[in-house]
């Protein structure tokens, strides 16, 4: 038993162990974000290609946690799935999106839709058609104002089984958009039979747009299938004029990005689009 301990021992390098610490405090403390109301908001727009109309805004959750400071996306949202912890968080983030444009809409703030970040867990559970259905309701809510992201590969996993769930969420009248598009693999056929509005175009393509040819024939690909299908092709990730123009040209409808705006708060959004109006 001896040797066993000092064999296991031996695996965990400090390093290993720093980061395993690290995971845990991120855990345990990701598990009291909710109820010490940590969890939080920011909305980016997403305008119109040709025109700069604001069409919408995503909503993006941040966590600023009172023992860690603020911690990214990137770096939570993984545990939260791996923990389950992603069910009741995301639909705060769904609540939390309905209630923040029902407000919008008392005060006539021109946004058209808030979009909300659906993960592959909460897609397949039960839980995600009525937390939905009861916040639309709750906050008297027009479904087309709210629309669901959820990502290629969260789609194209299960294809078969989304395609009911898909097809419920669009009875509601809620949008859909497939998010990431080009980094996971879309089987063209469900493509075709998914009650979709809109791809986004994945950053990493516009990212590398003018360093690497093929980014921008794929970008130009997408544009091509994504109106073949009937669909509106959304660019983020925009971050020059020039990426802006090259994607106008192609024929993208609509863009979003650190070019149009970086996420901001919900009171910054108002007045943001209050500047772009008077302009
Ligand atoms: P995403 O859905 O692809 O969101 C876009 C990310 O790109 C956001 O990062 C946004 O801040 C960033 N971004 C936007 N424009 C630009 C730009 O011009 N340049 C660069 N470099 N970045 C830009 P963020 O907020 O850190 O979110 C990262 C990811 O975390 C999101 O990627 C999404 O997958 C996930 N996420 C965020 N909020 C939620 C949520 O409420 N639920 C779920 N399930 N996932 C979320
Ligand atoms: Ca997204
Ligand atoms: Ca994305
Ligand atoms: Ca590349």
């Amino acid at each position: 038993a001896k040797a066993q301990g000092r064999d296991s021992a031996h695996f965990f390098t400090p390093e290993l162990n720093e980061r395993a610490q690290r995971r845990m405090r991120l855990e345990s403390n990701l598990r009291l974000a909710l109820e010490r109301q940590e969890l939080s908001l920011h909305y980016q727009p997403r305008v119109c290609a040709q025109t700069g109309h604001t069409l919408g805004a995503e909503a993006l959750l941040r966590w600023h946690s009172a023992e860690l400071g603020p911690v990214t996306p990137a770096q939570f949202i993984p545990i939260a799935e791996d923990t389950k912890l992603i069910a009741p968080i995301g639909a705060w983030v769904i609540e939390e999106a309905c209630r923040q444009m029902a407000e919008w809409r008392a005060q006539d703030l021109d946004l058209p839709q808030v979009s909300v970040n659906v993960s592959a867990l909460q897609l397949v559970d039960d839980g995600l058609l009525e937390t939905l259905q009861a916040a639309l309701a709750r906050h008297a809510l027009p479904p087309g104002t709210i629309e669901l992201e959820l990502t290629e590969s969260a789609l194209m996993d299960k294809a078969e089984q989304t395609l009911a769930r898909l097809h419920a969420i669009k009875a509601l009248g809620v949008d859909l958009a497939i998010d990431d598009f080009g980094t996971g693999y879309s089987s063209l056929n469900y493509l075709n039979r998914f009650p979709i509005e809109r791809l986004k175009i994945d950053r990493s393509f516009i990212r590398d747009m003018f360093e690497d040819p093929t980014d921008l024939a794929i970008t130009h690909a997408i544009i091509g299938l994504g109106h073949t299908l009937g669909l509106k092709v959304v660019a983020e990730g925009v971050e020059t004029e020039r990426e802006a123009q090259t994607l106008r040209l192609a024929g993208c409808d609509e863009l979003q990005g650190y070019w149009v705006a970086r996420p901001m708060a919900a009171e910054a959004l108002a007045g943001w689009l209050g500047l772009r109006r008077a302009a």
